[in-house]
């Protein structure tokens, strides 16, 4: 198995599938190619989806015997970039840790799902598996979504539950934080710095917002936290605004992220934002003040009672229920309608230049993965 492990990883970490949005790579259509291929070896009907240039996932389904029920495996093709790495596209093998971009987010999941597909080939499981490697992870996550909408939404008998193989340290992922994006922009007017009575400064309306949202923050701690995942939170990310030393600023902006806890209101939510708003706008002036949300993650946890968080548990009971920091496209599968976790091998570096992931890991992971689709 080591050998299996370590020859197939090496293949899919030589293989350069940097997000192109993110970081400017070449994307994940090459890596697709090889699963691809690889897949249509174990005379699996794969199919590649292109869902942008060079940019594609692959999935394919694993006929079990019975036909009747089906559970969803996810894999991620892209990394982020190289910067700082010596030989980011070359496996490197010290003891337990195999270093490589991507070893442990998340080409080494890639190889135990494609060596699950090697084995379950030859040995049926009851329900079919569906494998799904999907691009465009570490940005916007068009992959999933795309699979969700183009293949996922009509795929019969629906999936009973789905594994993420994120890397979760070998713990069981139940939930993880959502976020919403939002820009708030003031609108001022431009004056000559020695003419300040003919300008209307836009910067200034911003302490106002800035002093509501260190409010907000402070509220937020002291709210009930989620027991797995803390508290929410809020932070200011980006703030521009004028243009030169010499001249009142007529416009200013301020981006800022909330982090979201599985059950928070969207009438909460929305109301937050509204304060903002009303901050800038009580800021004494003639300013104009426009807010809006620029992008929405939904938070995610699975139900309790879902039979796959049960099989799972089974298969891996020295495994704890754990919340996750990051997000993942596990929110994605949820919001498809399936039951979704997160199980993945123990490593360290995940976008970081001294990335590895434990051999062994790979494969208890593998094992344990094995166990649960044979009892699904
Ligand atoms: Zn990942």
């Amino acid at each position: 198995m080591e050998k299996q492990f370590i020859s197939l990883l090496s293949r899919l970490v030589g293989i350069n599938s940097i997000n192109s949005t993110l970081s400017m790579g070449p994307g994940e259509g090459e890596l697709a190619e090889l699963i691809l291929n690889y897949l249509r070896e174990l005379n699996l009907a794969a199919e590649i989806q292109t869902i942008a240039p060079g940019r594609a996932n692959v999935l394919a389904v694993l006929p079990g015997s019975s036909r009747e029920r089906s559970i969803l495996l996810n894999s991620h093709l892209d990394t982020v970039g190289v910067e700082g790495m010596i030989h980011p596209f070359t496996l490197r093998q010290e003891g337990d840790k195999l270093y490589g971009r991507g070893t442990y987010d998340m080409k080494g999941s890639v190889a135990i799902m494609l060596l699950l597909a090697e084995y379950f080939v030859k040995y049926p499981p009851p329900a079919d598996i569906l494998l799904t490697f999907v691009a465009d992870e570490e940005d916007l996550s068009t992959g999933m979504e795309y699979l969700v909408n183009h293949w996922l939404k009509d795929i019969t008998p629906r999936p009973s539950g789905a594994i993420f193989l994120e890397p979760t340290e070998e713990e069981i992922g139940v939930s993880h934080k959502g976020f919403n994006w939002y820009e708030l922009e003031v609108f001022g007017k431009t004056a000559h710095g020695s003419r300040p009575e003919q300008g209307i400064d836009a910067i200034l309306p911003l302490r106002s917002v800035l002093d509501e949202l260190s409010r907000i923050q402070a509220e937020l701690l002291i709210r009930e936290p989620d027991p797995l995942l803390g508290h929410g939170s809020l932070h200011s990310s980006i703030i521009e605004g004028g243009t030169e030393l010499s001249v009142i600023p007529g416009q200013s902006r301020l981006k800022w992220e909330r982090r979201t806890l599985p059950g928070e209101s969207q009438q909460n939510l929305d109301l937050e934002l509204k304060r903002m708003v009303q901050a800038a706008e009580n800021h004494p002036g003639d300013h104009e003040v426009r807010a809006r949300e620029l992008f929405v993650r939904l938070p995610h946890k699975v139900p309790d009672e879902a039979r796959v968080l049960e099989h799972l548990q089974k298969a891996s009971p020295q495994s704890q229920k754990v919340g996750l920091s990051f997000w993942a496209d596990s929110a994605l599968g949820a919001q498809a309608g399936i039951p979704s976790v997160l199980f993945g091998p123990i490593g360290h570096g995940a976008h970081a230049v001294d990335e590895w992931v434990s051999l062994k890991s790979l494969i208890r992971v593998y094992e344990v993965l094995k166990r649960l689709v044979e009892s699904s």
